[in-house]
């Protein structure tokens, strides 16, 4: 289930983009100012942002900025949204590194086509990815893990929970997070189900000899953390 962050100050427009994009299937989140809108991509990144250009506190050309400077976040697509007749406006904001731009005012049926053509663009990247961690290996498009050359068998929950983890090594993930990335928000599951699940996954990665790649923080979560 993708997650689309949604920056844009005007109520309106932010339910009208809600409204549609959940119809979809999509995860929205929003944030009604420039730096909240950053504060929350740092925290959690999202599949893919919708950036107004005209904001409070921070504007939209530099929250893509920065965001587009910063290791963790550059590759997350953006979509700008801008006023007609912002032309220059437009094109400096693809200078800063939006993936594509949208004026207003837009028909929501646009919005949509291109937030699927966004996504396919980088989850056809992905597909094709293998991910590896110090001696852990997982090919996304066999679905297979390896550690150290040896086959490891995942249930299904317990392979999303590894991508999760996989996809930011370091990052401490809170419970909350990871039961809304593997689970989704509709399923009723609660935190203990997560230490059930990482237990499991534990089990499994591990055995005897080999280094407990899996970081358990009290009072905060989980993280992928080998060097701990
Ligand atoms: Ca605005």
């Amino acid at each position: 289930m993708a997650l689309i962050q949604i920056i844009e100050d005007e109520p309106a427009q932010v339910e009208l983009l809600s409204y549609n994009l959940e119809a979809e299937g999509f995860k929205i989140r929003q944030a009604m100012d420039g730096e909240e809108g950053l504060l929350q991509v740092q925290e959690d990144p999202p599949d893919l942002i919708i950036l107004d250009w005209m904001l409070p506190e921070v504007p939209g050309v530099e929250v893509c900025r920065r965001l587009k400077a910063q290791s963790e976040t550059k590759k997350i697509p953006i979509i700008m949204l801008t006023a007609r007749g912002e032309e220059d406006d437009r094109v400096r904001g693809l200078n800063t590194g939006a993936d594509d731009y949208i004026v207003k005012p837009f028909s929501v049926s646009e919005v949509v086509a291109r937030v699927h053509a966004l996504l396919r663009r980088t989850s056809a990247v992905l597909e094709e990815e293998v991910i590896t961690y110090q001696d852990l290996s997982l090919n996304t498009e066999q679905h297979r893990v390896t550690r150290a050359g040896r086959h490891i068998k995942l249930s299904p929950t317990e392979y999303r929970l590894l991508l999760v983890l996989l996809a930011k090594p370091g990052k401490v993930w809170t419970r909350e997070q990871l039961l809304d990335r593997v689970w989704g928000r509709d399923i009723f599951v609660d935190d203990r189900t997560v230490d059930v699940h990482i237990g499991r996954l534990r089990a499994t990665l591990n055995k005897k000899e080999d280094k407990d790649l899996i970081r358990t923080v009290r009072g905060a979560g989980y993280s992928l953390d080998g060097e701990a």
